[in-house]
């Protein structure tokens, strides 16, 4: 599979239609990017994840937008 597939999606698919599809093995999550564009996923409820970026918040490499965005899979 595409590694990039989930966060490149090109075309204006609608986005209801994309995230009803139960596929949470082939999601990507890494060290880098743990937070997939599925809002029903599990990855949105990693605390440790989450720590992380607060913690990239703290260090002044994110602003509190980014990661909201981040969290949210929307990444920039
Ligand atoms: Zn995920």
């Amino acid at each position: 599979m595409p590694t990039l597939d989930c966060r490149q999606l090109p075309a204006p698919v609608p986005v209801n239609f994309a995230y009803v599809i139960p596929m949470e093995d082939e999601l990507e999550h890494t060290d880098l990017y743990p937070f997939c564009p599925d809002q029903t996923c599990y990855c949105h409820e990693d605390d440790e994840a989450i720590a992380a970026v607060y913690q990239a918040v703290e260090d002044g490499l994110l602003t509190p937008d980014e990661a909201t965005d981040f969290v949210l899979g929307r990444l920039l």
